[in-house]
C-alpha cells in the first residue's frame, strides 16, 4: 500500500479524509486488519489499523503532485518509517535528539508530536541531506527543531544544551537490506566487512547516544534485515551498560518480533513486506532501569 502520514502540524486527520473524498476517493473507515490493507484497490481509502495519524491507499497511489504532500500537509512516509517517533512518544514540550535525522521524515513526525513544543537537537553529518532536510523541516511547518551538519559522535554528551534531553530517536546509517524499492544495480547484498563496519559504527552510536545524562527513553532503528545490524548491536551495548538501560516491549500488539534466536528479541519489533506490508525495519525501545514501567525480565542486566 502506500501510506500517508497526516502532518498534524498543519491539518488533522478528518480534514484530509475529507480533501481526499472531494478528490474523488470513498473512505472505508479504520482498518480492522492487515488483509484489509493488502485488499485495497480502485479509488479507496482506509485509516491505518495500528497507527492513528495514517492512512493508507492502494498500491501505485501517487501524490507527489498533489497540493496536501507539496504544501506539507501529507508526508509520504512508509507505515515502518513511522513507528520509531511513534514508539518514542515524546511529551509535548521534552527535549529530543534525532542522532542522524536526515533527510528528516522521523524529525518532523517527532515535531507534530511535540506539537511543535520543547526542542528538537537534529544531527547529520552530510551536507547534502541536510540541506534537503531543511526544506522538509520548513515544508512541514516544523519550529522547535535546531538542525546541525555534524558527526554525532563529536556531540558533547556533558553539553548543558542537552542536559534536558530525555529522548533520543537513533535511525543510524544501515545496510538498506529492507527497503524493497531498490531498483537493479543497486547493493543487493552488504558484504562481510560492509557488515562488520555498519555494525561497529552503530554499537558506537547507540553507546553515545546512551550516554547523554538525562536520557530516560531511545528509539533504535533500522531498515535492514540483518541481525548483526539490529538485535545483536542492541545486546552487546546493553551488555556493555551493565544495569543502566534495558529493553522495553515495543508495541506488543505489533505481530512480527525480533529474531527469536536471541534473549529479549520479542521485546524488539520487525516489519516486513509480507507480514505488515510496509518496508523491512527493525526497532528498539530502551529506557533508563527506574524510568516508567516495570522491567520485562529479558534483556536486564542485574
Ligand atoms: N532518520 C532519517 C529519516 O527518517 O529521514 C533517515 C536516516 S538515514 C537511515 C541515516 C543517516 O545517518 C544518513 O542521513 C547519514 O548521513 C547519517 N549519518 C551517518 N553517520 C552519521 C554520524 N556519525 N552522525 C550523524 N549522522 C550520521
Amino acid at each position: 500500500p502506500r501510506y500517508v502520514r497526516v502532518n498534524t502540524l498543519k491539518t488533522c486527520v478528518d480534514d484530509v479524509i475529507d480533501f481526499f473524498k472531494r478528490q474523488g476517493y470513498s473512505y472505508l473507515g479504520k482498518a480492522a486488519s492487515v488483509e484489509e490493507l493488502r485488499a485495497l484497490s480502485g479509488k479507496k481509502f482506509l485509516l491505518d489499523l495500528h497507527l492513528p495519524e495514517l492512512l493508507v491507499f492502494p498500491p501505485q497511489t501517487d501524490f507527489h503532485d498533489n497540493l496536501l504532500y507539496t504544501s506539507g500537509h501529507i508526508i509520504l512516509q512508509d507505515k515502518a518509517s513511522c513507528l520509531p517517533a511513534f514508539l518514542l512518544s515524546p511529551a509535548a514540550g521534552s527535549h529530543v535528539i534525532d542522532a542522524c535525522a536526515a533527510p528528516g521524515n522521523k524529525t518532523s513526525h517527532l515535531a507534530a508530536l511535540l506539537k511543535n513544543k520543547g526542542q528538537i537537537f537534529a544531527f547529520d553529518v552530510d551536507p547534502k541531506r541536510v540541506a534537503t532536510m531543511s526544506t522538509l523541516l520548513t515544508r512541514a511547518g516544523v519550529t522547535s527543531c535546531q538542525l546541525a551538519q555534524q558527526d554525532f559522535l563529536t556531540v558533547d554528551p556533558g553539553d548543558a544544551k542537552y542536559s534536558r534531553v530525555t529522548h533520543i530517536l537513533l535511525d543510524p546509517s544501515c545496510s538498506g537490506s529492507g527497503m524493497v524499492t531498490r531498483g537493479p544495480g543497486e547493493e543487493a547484498a552488504a558484504s562481510a566487512e560492509r557488515l562488520q563496519a555498519l555494525s561497529g559504527f552503530q554499537r558506537r552510536v547507540l553507546s553515545h547516544a546512551l550516554s547523554f545524562p538525562a536520557l530516560q527513553r531511545l528509539v533504535y532503528s533500522t531498515c535492514s534485515l540483518h541481525r548483526e545490524e539490529n538485535e545483536d548491536v542492541v545486546q552487546a551495548v546493553l551488555q556493555e551498560q551493565g544495569s543502566a538501560f534495558r529493553l522495553v516491549t515495543a508495541f506488543p500488539s505489533w505481530p512480527c518480533r525480533g529474531l527469536a534466536a536471541l534473549p529479549g528479541a520479542e521485546c524488539c519489533l520487525r516489519a516486513s513486506p509480507t507480514e505488515t506490508l510496509t518496508q523491512g525495519f527493525f526497532v528498539a525501545v530502551l529506557e533508563r532501569c527506574g524510568a516508567g514501567a516495570a522491567a520485562p525480565s529479558m534483556f536486564v542486566q542485574s
